[in-house]
C-alpha cells in the first residue's frame, strides 16, 4: 500500500488522528499521534520526529533526533477500537536522521535477518507462531518500591492453594484448584464472557484467532491466534498483549503476561512454533523423517540447542523467565526434541503433514521482545542450517520419555543440555557471543546492539533483582 492510498483509507473511514507506534527493547509499545489535519504525504514520507534520548537505551541526549516511519507494506495498520475518536494505529520502524534504519529498532533488525536468510539461500519466508499466555487479576500488586518487599496478587477466581490451611472462611465453590484450570466449565471457569470479548476486539483489529481456552493454572487463560510471517506475527503479538490489557483493564481487571506470577502454579509461556518455506515449499517437511520432519528442520534445531544459552537471553529476557522454567509446569528446559512431548523444549506437533510441520519451540515466554526473540531463534536456526550442525549426541534421538521426571544426576550422567538457570548466565553467553567475530548473532546484530542489550538487561532486570531482599528469605533465614 502507498502512503496516498493510506490516507485515502482513513478518509474513507473518517479517521480523526493518526497513531504511530514503535516497540523499545524491553517489547514495550510505545505511540505518538497526529490530528489527520496535519498530515500529508509529504508528513508520511519525510517520517515523524520524536525524541530518541526518552527511550529507554536509545540515544544519548545530544544525538537524540529520531524519526518514525510508517510501514504500510506489511499492512497491519487498523482503527484502534479503544479510543473515543476515530484513531488509526500504523506500525512504525524507527530511523536516523540521515535516513538509515536505526541498529536499535526491533522491527527494523527483524527485517534484517530475513535479508540475511534470503542471502544465504535457505528461504524466502519464515513463519511463526507465538501463543502468548496470559493471567486476569483482579489486584496485581500492592508495591513498596523502597522495600520491594510486599505484594499481593489476587486472582480474579481466587487462589486456592491445596496446601494452605485457609479453613471455612473461604468459599472455595467453583473455584479451579492449583492447576486445575485446564478446563473444567462455568462457572469454575470465570472468564468465559471476558475471553469472548477479548477475541471479538482481536478480530477487528486483524487477528484471526481460533482456539480460544481456560489454562492449567488458576485465573490463567490463551486465546490462539493464527502464524504469520516473522514481523506480521510480532507485529500480532503487541496487538494481542494491547486488546488483551485493554479489554481486561475496561472490566476493572488487570492482564498479565508475566512468566511467573504464582508460585506453585503454571506460568505463562510463549511456545513459538516456527518453520522456513523456499519458493511455495516447506523446507520442514519430509514425509520420510521423524514425525515428518526434514534435515533441514533438524538443523535448525541443532542450531538452537547449540547457542541456547545466548538465545535464552532473549527468548526469556526477565529474571521472573527462569522462575517460569522448572520441572513440572510444562515449562521445559531440556533441550530436547520429540512429538506430542510436552516436557521437551522443542516438541513436533502431532499429526502435521506438509503444509503444517514446525517445530514448536516451548521455552520461550512474554517478556521477550517478540520482534527480537524471533529474528535470534531464526538467526540461531540458521546457523545450524549453514554450519551441517547435528543435534548434541544426547539428544539425538528424540527423547519421549517423561523429562520432568529425570534426577539431576541423570541429566549428568547423561550429558542432556539444559537452558541457563538465570538471566545473568544467559546474559554470559551473550557476552561471550560479542567477543567472538564469528558469532552466529553478528550477520544482522551490531557490536553496539550487542552491548547495549547486554548493559540495559545488566540495569534494568539483573542487578535490582538480585540486589532485593526476597519475602522468602526471611524464611531461609530463620536461624538469624
Ligand atoms: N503454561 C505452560 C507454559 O508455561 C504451557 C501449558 C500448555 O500450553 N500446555 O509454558
Ligand atoms: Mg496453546
Ligand atoms: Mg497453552
Ligand atoms: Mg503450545
Amino acid at each position: 500500500m502507498t502512503a496516498k492510498e493510506f490516507l485515502q483509507e482513513c478518509r474513507e473511514k473518517e479517521i480523526e488522528f493518526i497513531d504511530f507506534r514503535f516497540t523499545d527493547i524491553k517489547g514495550v509499545w510505545h505511540h505518538v499521534t497526529y490530528d489527520i489535519d496535519a498530515m500529508d504525504e509529504e508528513v508520511l514520507a519525510n517520517g515523524i520526529p520524536f525524541d530518541g534520548s526518552s527511550i529507554p537505551a536509545w540515544q544519548p541526549i545530544n544525538e537524540s533526533d529520531m524519526i518514525l516511519k510508517p510501514d504500510f507494506e506489511i499492512g497491519t495498520h487498523f482503527v484502534d477500537p479503544f479510543t473515543a475518536d476515530p484513531t488509526m494505529v500504523v506500525f512504525c520502524d524507527v530511523y536516523n536522521t540521515d535516513g538509515t534504519p536505526y541498529e536499535k529498532c526491533p522491527r527494523s533488525i527483524a527485517k534484517k535477518a530475513l535479508k540475511y536468510m534470503d542471502e544465504l539461500g535457505i528461504g524466502d519466508v519464515a513463519y511463526f507462531g507465538p501463543e502468548n499466555e496470559f493471567f486476569v487479576f483482579d489486584n496485581v500488586v500492592i508495591r513498596d518500591d523502597i522495600n520491594s518487599q510486599c505484594y499481593e496478587v489476587d486472582s480474579s477466581e481466587g487462589v486456592w492453594n491445596d496446601y494452605a490451611d485457609w479453613g471455612d472462611e473461604l468459599n472455595i465453590g467453583h473455584r479451579p484448584r492449583t492447576k486445575g484450570g485446564y478446563f473444567p466449565v462455568a462457572p469454575t471457569d470465570t472468564m468465559v464472557d471476558l475471553r469472548a470479548e477479548m477475541v471479538k476486539v482481536l478480530k477487528e483489529v486483524g487477528l484471526e484467532t481460533f482456539v480460544v481456552h481456560h489454562e492449567v493454572a488458576q485465573a490463567q487463560g490463551e486465546i490462539g491466534v493464527k502464524f504469520g510471517t516473522l514481523v506480521e506475527a510480532a507485529d500480532n503479538v503487541q496487538k494481542l498483549k494491547y486488546v488483551v490489557k485493554m479489554v481486561a483493564h475496561l472490566n476493572g481487571k488487570t492482564a498479565t503476561f508475566m512468566p511467573k506470577p504464582l508460585y506453585g502454579d503454571n506460568g505463562n509461556g510463549m511456545h513459538t512454533h516456527q518453520s522456513i518455506w523456499k519458493d511455495g515449499k516447506n523446507m520442514f517437511y519430509d514425509p520420510n523423517g521423524y514425525a515428518n520432519l526434514s534435515d533441514v528442520a533438524k538443523k535448525y534445531i541443532a542450531g538452537v540447542f547449540a547457542h541456547a544459552d545466548a538465545v535464552a537471553a532473549f527468548t526469556n529476557a526477565s529474571m521472573n523467565s527462569y522462575k517460569r522454567l522448572q520441572p513440572g509446569f510444562e515449562a521445559p528446559n531440556i533441550l530436547a526434541y520429540s512429538a506430542k512431548n510436552r516436557s521437551a523444549s522443542c516438541r513436533i506437533p502431532f499429526g502435521a503433514g506438509e503444509k503444517s510441520v514446525r517445530t514448536e519451540f516451548r521455552f520461550p515466554d512474554s517478556t521477550a521482545n517478540p520482534y527480537l526473540a524471533f529474528t535470534v531463534m531464526l538467526l540461531a536456526g540458521l546457523d545450524g542450517i549453514k554450519n551441517n550442525l547435528e543435534i548434541y549426541e544426547a539428544a539425538k534421538e528424540p527423547l519421549n520419555e517423561d523429562l520432568f521426571e529425570l534426577t539431576l544426576d541423570e541429566i549428568k550422567e547423561r550429558g542432556i543440555r539444559t537452558l541457563p538457570a538465570t538471566l545473568r548466565e544467559a546474559i554470559y553467553a551473550v557476552e561471550d557471543e560479542l567477543k567472538d567475530p564469528n558469532s552466529f548473532l553478528k550477520p544482522v546484530l551490531t557490536d553496539e546492539f550487542i552491548k547495549t542489550y547486554i548493559d540495559y538487561k545488566y540495569e534494568t532486570e539483573i542487578i535490582p533483582v538480585e540486589g532485593r531482599p526476597h519475602p522468602y528469605e526471611f524464611i531461609t533465614s530463620y536461624s538469624c
